[in-house]
C-alpha cells in the first residue's frame, strides 16, 4: 500500500483552528504557511452534533491514536453489530492489531468487509450546575477502512517489534524468539485508514446564564491515566526491568 490515500486533502490552516498544535507558536496563526493534511469529510465521518469539536487534520487524529493503546473494533456479522476491544498501533496511515488466528474477530474483519475502529481518552469530568450541562472532557477518534491479513513473515516480525516498542521500547529484541507454532497461532491485521475524524472537548462547563448563581460547585476535574510501580513475577527473574514502559501513558516523563 502506498502513502497516498483517497479521502485526504491538503489545505492551509483555517482560522477556526488557532489552538491546534499546528496553529500554536506562530505570530500570525490564522493561516500557516505549510499545508496540513486533513481527512476529507463525507457522509460517514462528518460530525453533525457538536461539529465545533470536530477535527479532521492528521496531526490531531494521529496524535490521539498514538497516545493510546486500547481501541474498539466494530464490524457487522450477518446483520449483528459486533464490537471488540483490543490493543493496536499505528504506522503511517495504517492501523495494526493482532489476535488469535482462530478468533472470530480476525476471521470476520479480514473477510473483505468494512470495519470501524474507535479510540477514546477520558480527560476529565465537567461538573456543571445542572444535570443537562454536566459533561466530560475527551479526545476521541473514529477511523474507517477495510482490514486485511498480513501474511508476509518479515512484515509480521517488523510490525510486532513496533507493537512491542509501544509497550516497552527495546523489549522485543530481549524476548525469547517466537516459536513457529506461536507464529501460526497469531494473526496480524492491517487497516488503511480511508476516513477518519476526531472530536475533542476541553475546558469547563458551558452553562446557562441563569444557572450561574445556583449554589453548587462547578468546574472541571482533569483525569489522566497513570502507571503504577512494577510488580515482579514470583519466580525465575534473571534480569532487571530496563525499559521505559508504555511511554504514551508515562506522563511523569513528558
Ligand atoms: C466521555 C464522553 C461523554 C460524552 N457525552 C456526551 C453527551 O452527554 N451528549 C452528547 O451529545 N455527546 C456526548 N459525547 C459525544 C459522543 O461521543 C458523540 O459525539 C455524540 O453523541 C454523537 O452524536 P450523533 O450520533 O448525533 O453523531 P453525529 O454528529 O451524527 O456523528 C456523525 C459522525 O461523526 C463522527 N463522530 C461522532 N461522534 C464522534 C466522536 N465522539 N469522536 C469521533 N468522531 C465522532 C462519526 O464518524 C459519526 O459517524 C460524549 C463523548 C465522550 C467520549
Amino acid at each position: 500500500m502506498g502513502d497516498q490515500f483517497k479521502g485526504r486533502v491538503t489545505k492551509c490552516l483555517a482560522p477556526e483552528y488557532p489552538n491546534t498544535p499546528q496553529g500554536r507558536g506562530s505570530e500570525d496563526n490564522k493561516f500557516r504557511e505549510e499545508p496540513m493534511t486533513e481527512f476529507a469529510k463525507n457522509d460517514r465521518n462528518r460530525v453533525r452534533r457538536g461539529h465545533n469539536r470536530a477535527r479532521y487534520d492528521e496531526d490531531t487524529v494521529y496524535g490521539i491514536l498514538d497516545s493510546h493503546f486500547l481501541c474498539h473494533i466494530a464490524y457487522e456479522v450477518d446483520g449483528q453489530p459486533q464490537i471488540i476491544p483490543t490493543s493496536y498501533w499505528r504506522e503511517g496511515n495504517r492501523l495494526y492489531w493482532h489476535g488469535a488466528s482462530k478468533s472470530r474477530m480476525i476471521r470476520e474483519v479480514t473477510s473483505g468487509k468494512e470495519a470501524c475502529v474507535t479510540v477514546t481518552h477520558l480527560d476529565g469530568l465537567v461538573l456543571a450546575r445542572s444535570a443537562f450541562h454536566t459533561s466530560a472532557n475527551y479526545r476521541s477518534v473514529i477511523c474507517y477502512g477495510r482490514p486485511e491479513l498480513v501474511t508476509d513473515d518479515a512484515e509480521f516480525e517488523r510490525q510486532m517489534k513496533l507493537f512491542f516498542d509501544q509497550l516497552a521500547p527495546g523489549r522485543w529484541d530481549q524476548l525469547r524468539p517466537m516459536a513457529a507454532q506461536e507464529r501460526k497461532a497469531t494473526a496480524l491485521v492491517v487497516m488503511e485508514i480511508t476516513d477518519a475524524v476526531a472530536k475533542v472537548r476541553t475546558g469547563g462547563p458551558n452553562e446557562d446564564e441563569e444557572d450561574l448563581d445556583w449554589p453548587v460547585w462547578a468546574g472541571h476535574v482533569p483525569i489522566t491515566m497513570q502507571q503504577r510501580g512494577p510488580v515482579g513475577a514470583a519466580e525465575g527473574i534473571k534480569a532487571a526491568l530496563n525499559h521505559r514502559l508504555m511511554p504514551a501513558y508515562d506522563w511523569n516523563n513528558k
